[in-house]
């Protein structure tokens, strides 16, 4: 399906835009001022479904549209089912609550404490720093908040969020979010950083941003001078598509990466996106061309109106065991599911481990062998042993029954 991703593949360039000059398309504010808002900006581009043209219509009290030219350009127009449309573009199918999802599906609100601020972990803090993103993902996690359609009038009050992080010593982690904070002023993300760098305890600064993949012309030098002026910085991008990896995305990643700014990656598994094996190994093996390290894949949460998006669990699964022992170990994200109601990051993984007792562990490889491990004189019985086989009937060759 991928032929063997080379680089000179990789698709990037004005499309529709053609005839705008290069200055203007390059220019970040340019591309924020020429977003697509409406179902009628889209279709002078491309042919809606009537779903769709609904689900535009609906967007404006749910989660607002827009899509960054750079970003509409991936589309591919004569595909209903194009993974890069299915992202960006409303459906009709939003409109539909399941009985389990929710508004706030991770009850971030429960943790917050201070506007913006999200403390879950022991160590770390989520810091919302904004609700506007430079295009919205229809199954954003945050859209409660995320671009006002809900009349939520989010506000995170800086000064707040400060003071309780240098209040609270055990905080050697912060993360800014929101909203994406590469969307702030050059000044104000200066200034936020320096005043966290301050902070003796604040260990480790990372921020969660899909900025170089909706709007690469936004990675500019000076923003990376204020990166390199406060680094280390870890940089979690958010790419779900092989496509997503475009010529602009690479070299933006390059500015980022020379700064001294280490980039990961941060998916969510998608359906009719990157919910096949295939597709995903594709979108790891061209993150690591770009130096970008994969992260995370995350279940899709149970947000309001994104059940058509979110792919079964089994598969998440599945693409795990495709991926470990297959490819390269950096190429592997560790696949998680937020659990609902707050309970944090769970990694949900195919497998490996089929039993343990005092004596050995059993094992199975990537190709689906079984291997045995004694435990020896090393074995520490405080230790668990799995009271049961994990082999889910037969699998282990009987090694389970041995164990017991
Ligand atoms: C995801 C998240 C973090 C960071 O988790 P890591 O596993 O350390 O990347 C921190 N706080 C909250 C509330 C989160 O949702």
């Amino acid at each position: 399906m991928y032929p063997q991703d080379r680089l000179a593949d990789w698709h990037s360039g004005q499309g529709h835009w053609a005839h705008i000059e290069p200055e203007k398309w390059n220019d970040w504010v340019w591309q924020l001022q020429n977003r697509l808002r409406s179902a009628e900006d889209i279709e002078k581009y491309i042919h809606l479904s009537e779903g769709e043209r609904e689900g535009c219509m609906l967007a404006g009290n749910k989660l607002a549209l827009a899509i960054t030219p750079h970003f509409f350009n991936l589309i591919d127009g004569d595909d209903p089912e194009d993974p890069i449309r299915r992202q960006v573009i409303p459906r009709i199918e939003e409109m539909n609550v399941a009985p389990e999802e929710r508004d706030d599906p991770l009850g971030e609100e429960h943790d917050m404490v201070a506007p913006g601020l999200v403390h879950r972990y022991p160590d770390r803090v989520l810091f919302l720093v904004t609700d506007r993103c430079a295009s919205y993902c229809r199954y954003c996690t945050r859209s409660r908040l995320v671009s006002n359609a809900k009349g939520y009038d989010f506000h995170a009050e800086f000064a707040q969020a400060l003071a309780y992080i240098r209040e609270h010593e055990e905080v050697r982690d912060v993360l800014l979010s929101g909203g994406d904070p590469l969307l702030l002023a050059d000044r104000k993300l200066d200034y936020l950083l320096g005043e966290l760098r301050k902070i003796e305890h604040v260990e480790f600064i990372r921020i969660g941003s899909r900025i170089p993949v909706f709007l690469p012309q936004r990675v500019t030098p000076a923003l990376c001078d204020i990166f390199k002026k406060h680094g280390p910085i870890f940089l979690s991008i958010h790419v779900n598509h092989p496509r997503e990896c475009t010529r602009e995305l690479r070299d933006a990643c390059e500015r980022l990466s020379f700064a001294g700014v280490v980039i990961g990656n941060q998916s969510v598994l998608l359906r009719g996106v990157n919910d096949e094996p295939e597709t995903m190994k594709s979108l790891v093996h061209r993150l690591l061309m770009m130096r970008v390290r994969p992260y995370y894949i995350y279940q899709g949460d149970l947000v309001a109106g994104s059940a058509h998006l979110r792919a079964d669990v089994a598969k998440g699964i599945d693409i795990i065991r495709h991926l470990r022992g297959h490819t390269s170990g950096y190429a592997v994200p560790q696949y998680v599911i937020d659990a609902p109601g707050g309970g944090g990051k769970i990694p949900v993984n195919p497998e490996y481990v089929l039993a343990m007792n005092e004596k050995e562990v059993v094992l199975r490889n990537y190709e689906g062998r079984i291997y045995r491990y004694p435990r020896g004189a090393n074995a520490e019985s405080e230790i668990h042993a799995y009271d049961t086989c994990q082999c889910g009937g037969g699998e282990c060759a009987g090694a389970c029954d041995d164990l017991r």
